[in-house]
């Protein structure tokens, strides 16, 4: 571990057991992840993106090697690492203002203050205005906002994002990309995106890992190009740089797949 690892991974192994028997979902991977860094993870459906993830959040113990934390082997959920997913998760019967409150009650850190800084991220994200409303008032774009500031307010180091775009209609997910990417930027945050878009991982990382699957391992990391980093994700795309490290990417789950589905 260097002095700027917040995320480990040693030897990374994980057998899911149910009624059906045991199954290897990913095998020894090794991995860190340096403060302040953007990694992505891509690969073919099933290859072990969302276990992988679920390890980082310390959901359930791996069964083989081990997930530390700055140094120190995480045993369970932390307040230091938060979670946005694909689906919102906002309470319907809940305010706005009262769902981005939500990680603050788990955490047992609600407050005047902390509350104070709910309306703060609410108005940061564009949604003051929204504070009083109902989730089905707002829109998905709009709702994912909401599912950022949730996290934020709790003031996790790292963040982990599994395919938090990708409901979303190009637009808006475009949008949505800029103001996550910008906003983790700003305040340092490590961040772990799943995403299928390959795309979007180029657009938002520092570096892409590319899984192959049965089971799930590191096949290639891509280091992305300083050009595409210092640049905001809608931007990105537009560099010549970008097309090249796009299908260097595309290339590598063509061999993974056999040329077949890369979604997932
Ligand atoms: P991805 O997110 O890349 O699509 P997952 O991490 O969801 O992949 O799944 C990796 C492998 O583990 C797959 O073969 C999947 O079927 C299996 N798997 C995932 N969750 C469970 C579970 N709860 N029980 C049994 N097998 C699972
Ligand atoms: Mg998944």
């Amino acid at each position: 571990m260097t002095q700027s690892t917040v995320l480990e991974l040693q030897r990374l192994s994980h057998v899911y057991v149910n009624d059906k028997g045991a199954s290897l979902a990913v095998e020894g991977i090794d991995l860190a992840v340096a403060r302040g860094e953007f990694v992505s993870l891509v690969g073919p459906s099933g290859c072990g993106k969302t276990t992988v993830l679920s390890l980082l959040a310390g959901l359930f113990p791996p069964t083989g090697g081990k997930v530390l934390l700055n140094g120190e082997k995480v045993n369970g959920p932390s307040a230091k690492v938060g979670y946005m997913l694909q689906q919102d998760y906002l309470f319907p019967w809940r305010t706005i203002r009262d769902n981005a409150a939500v990680g603050l009650e788990i955490n047992g850190t609600k407050s005047k203050t902390t509350m104070r800084a709910v309306e703060e991220w609410l108005a940061e994200l564009g949604l003051a205005g929204s504070s009083q409303k109902y989730p089905h008032e707002l829109s998905g774009g709009m709702r994912q906002r909401v599912a950022l500031a949730r996290t934020l307010v709790t003031e996790p180091e790292v963040l982990l994002l599994d395919e938090p775009f990708s409901a979303l209609d190009l637009h808006i997910k475009l949008q949505l990309e800029d103001l996550v990417q910008q906003t983790l930027q700003r305040l340092g945050k490590t961040a772990v995106l799943v995403t299928h878009d390959l795309a979007e991982a180029v657009a938002m990382s520092d570096r892409v890992i590319v899984l192959g699957r049965n089971p799930g391992h590191i096949r290639k990391e891509i280091v992305i190009p300083e050009e595409i980093r210092a640049a905001n994700p809608i931007s990105a795309r537009k560099l010549p740089q970008f097309q090249s490290v796009f299908e260097e990417l595309w290339a590598e789950l063509d061999a993974v797949d056999g040329g077949g589905e890369k979604n997932g």
